[in-house]
């Protein structure tokens, strides 16, 4: 049986840079990184964006940073067990052994439920699906898009752009309404509108007949050449936690791996990225991101502190890292981008301020500390925004222009 160092299950941006970083920090080689995508890494925020308004052909991004060359890494090969008792992974019928483990499995799109099994409906999550979509928007004059999340709204607006005539349907009253609030639902819809998007908010779709029949709720029906659902995607990290003998199975919440503050879940195994439900210590909460750079980040973390553990999995001189980022993401809805970033799991009160061309949404719990900031052209508020929310500043604090302390020159304790 081949034995690794480390083994890494993703070629997300996750298991990517949890690779490269493990490397840079001197882990000790070989490392595996395998992956059931058959492409090489790529860039997928695109997907909704540049590549599905000009495309095809859609030409993949590579991710940043790029495996180190001495990375093996193994394409369309799916792990389908885990045996965490004898430390293997059951891999295309092979056994492989690992020292350390890092799972980034990222999530898979939750197909549309209730639908004729042979109804053409897209999804979008990898490359390929990226490839087939684009493929069928070039042959399509109309399409419908299902789910008024960001990459249903970033879809609607690039399909839109290249001339389709799309209708958005959304249970929702507005778009985001239901995450982001009021000013944030109507700013998405008067953009997709401009666009030409037709909206069909506070309807869902009852049934698709094959091949491509949308029925509604307020009894109308749609024809579109195109469908794409864009309703969720589900963690794809529970197979491989369940999968263990009794007594070595992983802790999950949600279809997420539960990790610590250093992103382990057990002894020399870590997880990173969408697949992860870790323990923010700035929140003082486990937190479930799904965003390309805080899975970098996150992959970064559980590869440095990978390389920081010996072979008996305790931690060495080089100390392990805590995760402590606040997550955060931009998108663009045709040629408009706002930024986010927030705990992710809830608030109680919004706050709106307005400027001249843009405006900053401020959201706060229960305590009027501040859990989120999003921004239309008001990068000052993103950024000061995030320290903010990094300190528990309170919203009035925000609202005053209040800026973070800045950090204690090293060395030094902070007084209070
Ligand atoms: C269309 C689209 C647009 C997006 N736009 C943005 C954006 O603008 N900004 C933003 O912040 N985020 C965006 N996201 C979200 C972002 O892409 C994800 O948060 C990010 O990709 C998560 O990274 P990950 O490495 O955790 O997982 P993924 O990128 O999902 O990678 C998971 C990897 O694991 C592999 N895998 C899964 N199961 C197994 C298994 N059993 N065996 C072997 N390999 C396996 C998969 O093949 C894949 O290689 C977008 C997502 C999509 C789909």
């Amino acid at each position: 049986m081949h034995t690794v160092e480390l083994l890494v299950i993703g070629s997300g941006p996750a298991g990517v840079s949890a690779a490269a970083a493990y490397a840079d920090a001197g882990g000790p080689p070989p490392v595996l990184l395998v992956s059931a995508d058959d492409d090489l890494p790529y860039m997928r925020p695109p997907l909704s964006k540049g590549a599905l308004t000009s495309g095809p052909p859609v030409e993949p991004t590579p991710v940043d940073p790029a495996l180190p060359d001495d990375v093996e890494l193994r394409s369309g090969t799916r792990v389908s067990a885990l045996d965490l008792e004898n430390r293997t992974v059951t891999a295309a019928g092979e056994q492989i052994g690992f020292r350390r483990l890092i799972v980034a499995t990222g999530a898979t799109p939750v197909p549309f439920p209730d639908a004729d099994d042979d109804a053409e409906i897209h999804v979008l999550r990898t490359l390929d699906c990226g490839r087939r979509l684009t493929a069928a928007a070039k042959r399509s004059s109309s399409a419908v898009v299902i789910g008024s999340g960001f990459i249903g709204c970033e879809a609607a607006a690039s399909l839109a752009s290249r001339g389709l005539e799309v209708t958005l349907v959304t249970p929702e009253e507005g778009p985001q309404r239901t995450r982001l609030g009021e000013r944030v639902a109507t700013q998405i819809a008067s953009w997709l509108t401009d666009l030409g998007v037709e909206l069909r908010t506070g309807v869902s779709v009852t049934h698709v007949d094959a091949p491509r029949t949308v029925h509604l709720d307020d009894g109308t029906t749609l024809a579109p050449d195109l469908i794409l659902a864009a309703v969720g995607a589900r963690p794809a990290a529970a197979d491989l936690a369940e999968g263990g003998a009794p007594g070595a199975v992983l802790q999950t919440y949600e279809g997420r791996l539960v990790a610590d503050e250093h992103l382990q879940v057990a002894p020399g195994v870590w997880v990173a990225g969408d697949s992860a439900r870790g323990l923010n210590v700035a929140a003082g909460r486990p937190l479930d991101v799904e965003h390309w750079g805080d899975a970098l980040a996150m992959g970064e973390l559980a590869g440095r502190n990978a390389a920081a553990t010996d072979a008996a999995g305790a931690e060495t001189g080089d100390g392990w890292g805590v995760w402590d980022d606040v997550p955060g993401f931009f998108s663009e809805i045709g040629a408009h981008t706002l930024k986010y970033a927030a705990w992710g799991d809830g608030h109680e009160a919004i706050d709106v301020v307005e400027r001249a061309g843009g405006f900053t949404v401020w959201y706060a719990d229960a305590a009027d500390v501040v859990v989120g900031v999003l921004t239309y052209n008001a990068d000052d508020d993103y950024e000061r925004g995030r320290d903010l929310i990094a300190h528990g500043a309170t919203l009035t604090e925000a609202r005053s222009g209040a800026r973070a302390p800045a950090p204690a020159p090293e060395g030094e304790v902070p007084e209070g």
